[in-house]
């Protein structure tokens, strides 16, 4: 099969040939023969997500395997890492390889399971790491996400044991002391409406601690979705000690401010932008944007989050946190790093498809476009303007704080391993 017209990472438009799930050639190819045309849109090598909730087993309500996968190929995806949090918890070899096995049958793109680090995520007794690294689902990244492993000794123990197969420990940074019953933001919003905080420090002082178990133990650490000025500043000083330590942000904290949760089109407290962790403020978003450009942040990572109607729609204190962000990732990094000149394409398809494979050891995803390498390939129109519809996304869920807006870009085509599960913008 040929795909026709399509700028690589931006470059000029050229075509590639795809034989047998690989790009065989790339360069002008003769008229004729199976083909689609790209129109001119920026190919990237396939996006690679390291922070979803697929949901499934135990909150079908939600999503699914099915329709979470279906979510990510519409936004470009070809890989996702499908968080642990479920019901039961993905924290033995069994629970995994139920995941991995669901993927193979249901997927739209490649669902890699993510291990527990503790036992039920209950923070008391380290899970079966090496049981689910030497599992048929072979993991290699482990997270009690959505909790944070916070005692020190329980994560010193697992940072140790992933050593041994090159695994990773993803830490949700939260200090569970500093945020009981917190709301949002702690700030001059969360103390004009009355909401109980959510400290920064809550973050940085895990995220400063971890950094110092890494460095002493010598182990690789992920942190997921940075969201402070001061997160980002303890990361940059980790980093220049040369340590092996990771991060990632998420589309919403590139760009959404806590003041959303004061004004908003549709006023004040709507749960829609409740989300852990939170909102913060504009020069928090600034700081974020800066790190991500300049490298002391990784990768950009969804944390997409679905939930049912009932469970969000209802007053801010009992809404569940959380947004879905799959089909909107790739539009809202364009118009937070790539229309304000902070990224170009290159840039983007390392931050969203080449690093985040390298740091979840996935191989068969986020290569360079080149002969030789699968054809896991994303097609984007950054010219589309597209405005948000929650109804037409393939998510079970519809909890995006971006209904109603026009983002700039339109996902064209996804291909995994040469296969089209994405055309003219539809699942095929
Ligand atoms: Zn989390």
């Amino acid at each position: 099969m040929i795909i026709r017209n399509v700028r690589i990472v931006g470059a000029e438009p050229t075509d590639l040939r795809v034989e047998n799930g690989l790009i065989a050639e790339i360069g002008p190819q003769p008229p004729g023969g199976r083909s689609v045309d790209g129109g001119g849109a920026v190919a990237l090598p396939g996006l690679v997500d390291l922070h979803t909730h697929l949901r499934e087993p135990g909150r079908e309500d939600a999503e699914t395997v099915q329709t979470g996968t279906q979510s990510a190929a519409r936004g470009g995806y070809t890989a996702v890492h499908a968080m642990a949090n479920t019901s039961p918890v993905a924290d033995t070899a069994g629970v995994v390889e139920q995941v991995w096995r669901l993927g193979l049958e249901f997927g739209h793109c490649d669902v890699q399971p993510v291990g527990a680090v503790t036992v039920g995520l209950e923070g008391r007794q380290l899970a079966e790491l090496g049981a689910m690294a030497d599992s048929a689902a072979r993991v290699r990244v482990f997270s009690d996400d959505g909790r944070c492993v916070d005692d020190a000794v329980l994560m010193r123990r697992a940072l140790e044991y992933v050593k041994a197969f090159d695994g990773v420990v993803a830490q949700h940074a939260q200090e569970p002391r500093l945020t009981e019953g917190a709301q949002m933001n702690e700030g001059v919003v969360s103390g004009r409406l009355g909401l109980t905080g959510w400290p920064a420090v809550a973050e940085e002082a895990i995220i400063a601690r971890d950094c110092l178990l890494a460095a002493h133990v010598g182990s690789r650490l992920h942190i997921c979705h940075v969201s402070t000025a001061g997160s980002v500043e303890i990361i940059r000083w980790a980093k220049s000690k040369g340590w092996n330590i990771t991060a990632e942000v998420t589309p919403h904290h590139l760009l959404l401010t806590d003041d959303l949760v004061e004004h908003s089109p549709a006023g004040a407290y709507n749960p829609i932008y409740k989300v852990n962790p939170p909102l913060r403020t504009r020069a928090d978003v600034e700081a974020v944007r800066e790190a991500l450009a300049d490298g002391t942040i990784d990768i950009v990572a969804t944390d997409h989050a679905p939930h049912p109607v009932e469970d969000k729609e209802t007053e801010w204190a009992a809404a569940a946190m959380g947004m879905v962000g799959l089909e909107t990732a790739l539009s809202v990094v364009q118009e937070a790093m790539v229309d304000t000149g902070l990224l170009d394409w290159a840039g983007v398809a390392q931050r969203m498809s080449l690093v985040p494979a390298r740091i979840g050891r996935l191989t068969g995803h986020g290569r360079p476009i080149e002969p030789g390498a699968p054809a896991n390939l994303t097609l984007y129109d950054p010219a589309a303007r597209t405005l948000v519809d929650p109804a037409a996304f393939a998510s079970k869920s519809r909890n995006t704080p971006y209904e109603g807006m026009t983002l700039p870009g339109r996902v064209v085509a996804t291909f995994l391993r040469g296969k089209p599960t994405v055309l003219e913008g539809k699942l095929t």
